[in-house]
């Protein structure tokens, strides 16, 4: 007889995880499918963001800003160093870290009653899940909801497949043995600018190819040149409306061609790190006849509440529309596990924080000025630059800006957008408030510690009213 749940979930990343703990909580009989293996063979629950994305970068991108900053604003402070790279502890740090992560959710699986199962899960028609273990054993599990969390994998150019030697996707450029002299990053969005950052900040000659004319389209147009202009003086040399068109490999490196709107272009690098954006992964994950369908673009099809065409089958991550950040995973399958036991369930799409962890950080949620003015939504805006934060200079580390839009009529903050330091942490404040519709005298009127960075996103708000203290009102 086949092992019956209540929830079986096929993915064990910050999606597919948190959903089978919580439904455990929720009192519910819970299997997660897991088939992730590393690099060194083993199994690991936890997905890409703590093997292969979020976790291990933030690992690297510690390590190399703390050599920048050894490097360039240690003598400010009157410290004398003589800084040098020692790779390998630095890749074992990363590893070791990776380790303890993932470890930690096997052992939340075991205290948390959630059966933990390593392979590959399909799902067949009548809720049945095969799961054909890393041996190639096969098994049958049943479930009264499933819930698909299988994530997202590299989006591969065709004109540039990767090797994994030369031409990399974004997990072997963590893993990288040695510092290259020479890398071309394509794609300047997150993931390229943070490993961009990284290798720069290391020691390698870094270009960045994207094919945008704007920098970080994305994000408000404010903070992306503010944060441009950082990176130039970094030495990422950042080449916008470059359209790669094919590489050849050769001994003395990679020769990546591309367009610009002068004609046709060509860089050669030691490595090549491809990181044009993830697609959704959903291989062999379920059979024809199970109802499940998949939207224009692949991704599985959900409704608002992660629900699937098929009657008790839900999807949540990466693998459906919506961001591909690993927070956002979180609260869906927070939210779908709450609904299985019919309990309250919501996700606020409108007010999810990005966050790039690069220097200066840069980190928004809610709605861009960009956005605003094509909605012809009427707004106000209040800059405060971190160059009048007392605690910025005190840290060396008075650059960039926190900017509050708000509604003109109803002083409702409509979005905050901040480059500069600890700017991934400072918008879970925003992110608070705005989760809490507050308004800018809301912020107002909250006393802020001092001197604290915080104190950028109060006078940012008192500057939507030209009611700012520490800088001039224009
Ligand atoms: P995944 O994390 O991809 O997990 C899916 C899991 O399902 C995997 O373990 C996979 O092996 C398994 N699986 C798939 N199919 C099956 C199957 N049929 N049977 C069994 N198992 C299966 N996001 C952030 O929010 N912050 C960051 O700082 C950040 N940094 C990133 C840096 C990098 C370099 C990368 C690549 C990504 C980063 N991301 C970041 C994105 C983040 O990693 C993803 O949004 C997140 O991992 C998505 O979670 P998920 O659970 O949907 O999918
Ligand atoms: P993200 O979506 O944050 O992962 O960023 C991926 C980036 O890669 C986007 O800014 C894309 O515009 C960029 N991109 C996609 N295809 C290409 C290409 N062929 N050449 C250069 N950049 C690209």
């Amino acid at each position: 007889m086949a092992d019956a749940y209540d929830v079986v979930v096929i993915g064990g990343g910050p999606a597919g995880y948190p959903c089978a703990l919580r439904a455990a909580q929720n009192g519910l009989k819970v299997a997660c499918v897991d088939e992730w293996k590393n690099r060194d063979d083993k199994p690991a629950f936890g997905g890409t963001c703590l093997n292969a994305g979020c976790i291990p970068s933030k690992a690297l991108l510690e390590s190399s800003e703390l050599v920048y900053r050894a490097q360039h604003e240690f003598a400010a402070h009157g410290i004398k160093t003589d800084v040098s790279i020692d790779l390998a502890t630095m890749q074992k740090r990363r590893a070791t870290i990776v380790r303890n992560m993932t470890g930690g959710i096997a052992s939340l699986f075991k205290s948390g009653n959630v059966t933990g199962i390593f392979g590959h899960g399909r799902l067949l028609s009548g809720r049945r899940i095969e799961v054909t273990a890393h041996d190639g054993s096969k098994s049958e599990v049943t479930a009264r909801h499933v819930v698909l969390a299988s994530g997202s994998i590299p989006t591969e150019l065709k004109s540039l497949t990767f090797d994994h030697q030369s031409i990399l996707d974004s997990w072997d450029g963590l893993e990288l043995t040695a510092v290259p002299k020479t890398l071309c990053v394509i794609g300047a969005g997150v993931i390229g600018l943070e490993l961009g950052s990284v290798w720069r900040r290391l020691g390698a000659q870094v270009v960045v190819l994207e094919a945008l004319e704007n920098f970080l389209a994305i994000a408000d147009q404010q903070l992306a040149n503010e944060a441009a202009r950082h990176f130039k003086k970094q030495g990422l040399d950042i080449r916008l409306g470059a359209r790669v068109s094919g590489a050849s490999v050769a001994s003395n490196g990679v020769t990546v061609s591309y367009s610009d709107k002068t004609g046709a272009q060509s860089v050669v690098a030691e490595k090549v790190i491809v990181a044009v954006g993830r697609r959704p992964f959903t291989a062999n994950l379920f059979a024809a006849d199970t109802g499940v369908a998949l939207d224009e673009r692949g991704f599985i099809k959900v409704d608002d509440h992660c629900h699937t065409d098929a009657e008790d089958i839900w999807a949540i991550g990466d693998c459906v529309r919506g961001p591909m950040l690993a927070h956002k995973g979180k609260e869906e399958g927070i939210a779908v596990a709450d609904a299985i036991a019919g309990n309250y369930a919501h996700v606020n799409y409108d007010v999810i924080p990005s966050v790039i962890y690069t220097a200066p950080e840069i980190a928004w949620v809610g709605q861009t000025e960009e956005q605003l003015k094509a909605a012809s939504i009427p707004y106000k805006s209040g800059v405060f630059p971190f160059a009048a934060s007392g605690r910025a200079r005190a840290m060396e580390a008075a650059v960039g800006f926190a900017k509050i839009l708000a509604a003109r009529d109803t002083d409702t903050i409509l979005g905050v957008h901040i480059v500069g330091p600890m700017a991934g942490e400072l918008i879970a404040e925003a992110t608070l408030a705005m989760e809490f519709q507050a308004s800018a005298e809301d912020l107002q009127r909250t006393i802020h510690a001092h001197p604290t960075l915080a104190e950028a996103l109060h006078e940012a708000a008192l500057a939507a009213d030209k009611r700012a203290i520490d800088i001039m009102n224009r």
